[in-house]
């Protein structure tokens, strides 16, 4: 039997790219999984795929910027599936502009997402795992959080934040012996809705010539997590850098 088998999964920005791809892959795994983002419609065909693949998934609509959103997303991971085993922190924008651009409400929405998006998912499992001794945290950063790209200063900075953030639960968790493993990924160019926040039209085209000559799918992401996750529980998968093989 795998380590994925009957896990029941919390899967945060799960009604597109790479958390879709990455609650069908586990889904038909055995993992059982609660996909979490604002648009339900989204949300309700991606389950209704699952389950007439054989698969189990349930769903919430959440707004990760909402603490209150983060703790009910896992009621009802333990409502309908009995508990929760793994957290995937995935939701996330990229409204990339230079700075000149003064695109300050979007800095501020960036910092939302990805930074108090991951706090809120965390705050919402921890005192969980603790209390289990074993739980996963797994999150998206990015390369952007690994090397600086001009146009990504708020962006590549908040999943440098990911970066520490998630290093750190990690050490603290060995540290205390709370059996909590955590897993960071680093995608590189991978083709999904993402570009669509980006509304400065300079970066929006470069961006897009850079996906369109590099891209790759979502899959290749999700694969990543499956084997983070399928290890033995007394091993941690700490990071992962993930990208096309052609990209610079
Ligand atoms: P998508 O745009 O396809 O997916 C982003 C997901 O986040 C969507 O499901 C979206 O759903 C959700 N989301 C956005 N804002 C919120 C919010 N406030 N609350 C809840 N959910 C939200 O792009 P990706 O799949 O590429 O992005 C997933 C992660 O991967 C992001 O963290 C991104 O930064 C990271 N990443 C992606 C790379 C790439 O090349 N694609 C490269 C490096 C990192 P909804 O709109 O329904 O809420």
């Amino acid at each position: 039997m795998s380590n994925i088998e009957g896990k029941v999964v919390v899967i945060t920005g799960a009604s597109s790219g790479i958390g879709e791809a990455t609650a069908k892959l586990l889904a038909s795994k055995g993992a059982k999984v609660v996909l979490g983002a604002r648009r339900e419609g989204k949300l309700q065909k991606i389950v209704d795929e699952i389950e007439a693949d054989g698969g189990q998934a349930a769903y919430r609509v959440l707004d990760v910027t909402v603490p209150s959103e983060n703790d009910a997303i896992v009621e009802v991971a333990k409502d309908t599936f009995g508990g929760v085993d793994v957290i995937f922190l995935n939701a996330g924008i990229m409204p990339t502009a230079p700075l000149s651009a003064m695109k300050t409400d979007e800095w501020r929405k960036t910092v939302d997402v990805n930074i108090n998006g991951v706090l809120n998912g965390v705050a919402a499992v921890l005192p969980t795992f603790i209390e289990q001794e074993s739980g996963h945290v797994i999150a998206t950063s990015s390369v952007a959080g690994l090397k600086a790209y001009p146009g990504n200063a708020v962006y590549g900075g908040t999943k440098w934040f990911v970066r520490d953030f998630m290093e750190i639960l990690r050490m603290e968790s060995a540290q205390e012996g709370t059996n909590i493993r955590t897993a960071t990924i680093y995608p590189a160019a991978i083709n999904t809705e993402l570009l669509d926040s980006i509304s400065h039209e300079g970066a929006a085209e470069q961006m897009e010539g850079l996906y369109e000559q590099h891209g790759i799918s979502p899959d290749r992401i999700a694969n990543v997590v499956a084997f983070a996750i399928d290890q033995p529980d007394d091993t941690n998968v700490n990071e992962f850098t993930v990208g096309p093989t052609t990209q610079p």
